[in-house]
């Protein structure tokens, strides 16, 4: 068996022919420059691509299966290059007495896709575009998915505004069921310890994906996978942990740099330093709860990670980094092939030698977690204010 990294949750901004599909992702997304920035520049061998469920990125798809830039998977997921694309789509779901949430799901092939594409397309107002409203209950959405060997999975589930936990449920139990899901995504606020510290989740796999809007936001957080090699099937092993088939690790944000760690309050634009529901500094009960907040509200246990459950990697991507700019990386990537090459694996002397000692120990510091952190919230990401004294 082998290990693969794996970012399951990346966005198309156009099509090729710029028809918009995500309004909010850059121009630049379209399904062809995404599969190569994996394949080329970021090291990642499976991609999942939500909005595939738009039929002009189908059109497109089809066409290059045509012309032989890509191939589709016997066991399921598009081939380019060593790249496999897992074909997804986000929906966002709404129940009478919820507020709305955003669902994943993987579709084996492109047919199968094609067929979920005409479903939805009757219960939505432009199926053309990404994450619009599904109007049909939670239990039609996983039924259909099922239907067609889908996976589903909850997307970004604490992030305030569009997540079951943010805005639907303090219990997804009572909303639906559980057992039906194949994993829940975590997002960038939230890791490990801090999801298991909600029982309920206890028996689902554990997901970190970039949620990536442009080329340079992919593979801020990934997965490391061991399976035998990257195909939807195996993709389906690893999350039910079939014939040794398992997640490794999950490589994510430290949660600090996240949009939504902390509890903001919208009317002031401050970051809020008291629990209570009212701004500390304004007085206004106006907020943002961050993912901070809302777990410490629907916690029922202190953090009990299951066996299964792999260990929690935080990381700092390049573009994170004060003074690393597009050129820099540029320069880092042609040298080592790959960012997971330089986050993970380039020794300090290596880096220094093709950039400068500095930037050589700020991406070590960023390894061993040992920069200073401004935390984000309120939709603004944390940044890096400081740093420690640098070691020779
Ligand atoms: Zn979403
Ligand atoms: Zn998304």
């Amino acid at each position: 068996m082998k290990q693969i990294f794996a970012d399951l949750h990346i966005h198309i901004g156009r099509t090729e022919s710029n028809l918009p599909v995500k309004i909010t992702a850059a121009r630049d997304m379209t399904f062809h420059r995404i599969v190569q920035e994996a394949s080329n520049r970021k090291g990642i061998s499976m991609i999942g691509i939500i909005d595939a469920h738009s039929p002009a990125v189908q059109a497109e798809i089809e066409a290059g299966i045509m012309n032989g830039t890509y191939m589709e998977h016997p066991y399921g997921g598009i081939l380019y290059c060593n790249t496999l694309c897992i074909l997804g789509v986000e929906v966002e779901c709404k129940e009478a007495h919820t507020g709305p949430y955003h669902m994943l799901a993987y579709f084996p092939t492109l047919a199968k896709i094609k067929e979920f594409t005409a479903w939805i397309a009757q219960h939505m107002k432009n199926v053309q575009l990404s994450t619009q409203r599904l109007y049909q209950p939670v239990s039609s959405f996983i039924k259909k998915v099922k239907d067609l060997q889908g996976l589903v999975v909850p997307a970004h589930i604490f992030t305030p505004f569009k997540s079951l936990y943010g805005s639907a449920t303090t219990s997804i139990e009572d909303l639906l069921d559980i057992t039906s899901l194949d994993a829940v995504e975590l997002g960038l606020s939230a890791d490990t310890t801090m999801a298991d510290q909600i029982s309920e989740l206890a028996s689902l796999p554990f997901l970190t994906n970039s949620d990536a809007h442009s080329l340079p936001k992919i593979g801020r957080e990934y997965n490391k996978f061991l399976l035998e090699e990257a195909n939807f099937q195996e993709l389906s092993y690893v999350l039910k942990q079939k014939q040794g088939r398992k997640i490794l690790a999950n490589f994510g944000l430290n949660p600090f740099l996240g949009k939504y760690y902390e509890t903001f309050c919208s009317t002031c634009k401050q970051q809020k330093t008291s629990s209570t529901i009212f701004c500390s500094t304004c007085g206004k009960k106006k907020e943002v709860t961050g993912v901070k907040d809302r777990i410490a509200m629907i916690a029922d246990q202190p953090t009990t990670s299951p066996t299964f459950r792999p260990p929690y990697i935080h990381q700092i991507p390049l573009a994170f980094l004060p003074k690393v700019g597009p050129k820099t990386i540029t320069k880092l990537i042609e040298h080592f092939g790959s960012e997971m090459n330089i986050l993970h694996h380039a020794s300090l002397q290596e880096i220094s030698e093709i950039t400068n000692t500095q930037l050589a120990n700020l991406i070590c510091q960023a390894r061993e977690n040992t920069l200073a952190v401004q935390k984000g919230g309120g939709g603004t990401y944390g940044k890096i204010i400081s740093l420690l004294p640098i070691q020779q």
